[in-house]
């Protein structure tokens, strides 16, 4: 994977200025010089290779010589809908399911959250970091916060709306991904029976990972894993 940079803003072939965190990154900490050949992104679905023309600490100039689409999206829509765990832990999370091709994450509230998340500003400088070494050329979307009981009720979600918990749910069932899919992963103290009752009364099925207690990130990650490597039986 060529060396990638990001900018939220419009990209095209032709000169090209890097401001902000990007080109602080590649000038001092990789120290990259004119000359060099880097990949240039900003989450349309093209990479932009370009190289280097001159560069101070915060300011790059760049000559984009290409834009190139380049597709390493899942093909279905994969929604993670989680409660935030402390910490760290919650930036693995973003940065694992940005790698793992999810397309959208909503921070979830639920009866037993200890995390409430204050902005997500945190979250979407993980996704970009996540999606520079992963080469995703569309960004995972995030947030905002939203409550179990309401999220559950959405009208708007994929049709396989797959509640992961850890008591009287059903092992993995075959699974229908083509619409899309949303799993709910529920905080360290797990959703609360009046929480996967409400789930289940909003068409959700609860669902089993196997017999061991799993890290919120940890069941976020083999949920999403499992949905994109799953074989239909033909
Ligand atoms: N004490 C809680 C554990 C919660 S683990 C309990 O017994 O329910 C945090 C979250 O991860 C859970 O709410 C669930 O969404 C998910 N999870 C963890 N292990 C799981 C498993 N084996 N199967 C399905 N979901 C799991």
């Amino acid at each position: 994977m060529a060396d990638r940079f990001f900018t939220a803003g419009p990209l095209a072939p032709g000169e090209f200025v890097l401001t902000g965190p990007d080109a602080h990154h590649l000038a001092s900490v990789r120290r990259f010089a004119p000359g060099d050949r880097v990949t240039l992104f900003n989450g349309d679905g093209r990479e932009y290779p370009a190289e280097v023309l001159a560069a101070d600490r915060k300011h790059v100039s760049l000559n984009v010589m290409a834009a190139v689409e380049v597709d390493r999206e899942l093909g279905f829509e994969l929604v993670v809908a989680s409660a935030v765990p402390k910490g760290d832990r919650a930036d693995y999370l973003v940065e694992k399911l940005t790698e793992l091709g999810t397309t959208r994450f909503v921070p979830l509230l639920t009866a037993r959250s200890v995390v409430v998340p204050k902005s997500v500003d945190k979250f979407e400088r993980a996704v970009i970091e996540a999606s520079k070494q992963c080469g995703r050329n569309r960004l995972m979307r995030v947030g905002p916060p939203e409550k179990w009981d309401a999220f559950a009720r959405r009208t708007d979600l994929p049709p396989a709306k797959l509640l992961l918990h850890t008591a009287d749910a059903e092992p993995l069932p075959p699974l229908n991904r083509s619409g899309g899919v949303v799993f709910a992963v529920g905080p360290e103290g797990g959703f609360s029976l009046d929480e996967v009752a409400a789930g289940l009364a909003a068409g959700w099925r609860a669902l089993s990972l196997g017999p061991r207690i799993l890290r919120v990130e940890t069941a976020a990650a083999a949920a999403v894993v499992w949905a994109q490597t799953y074989r239909c039986p033909s």
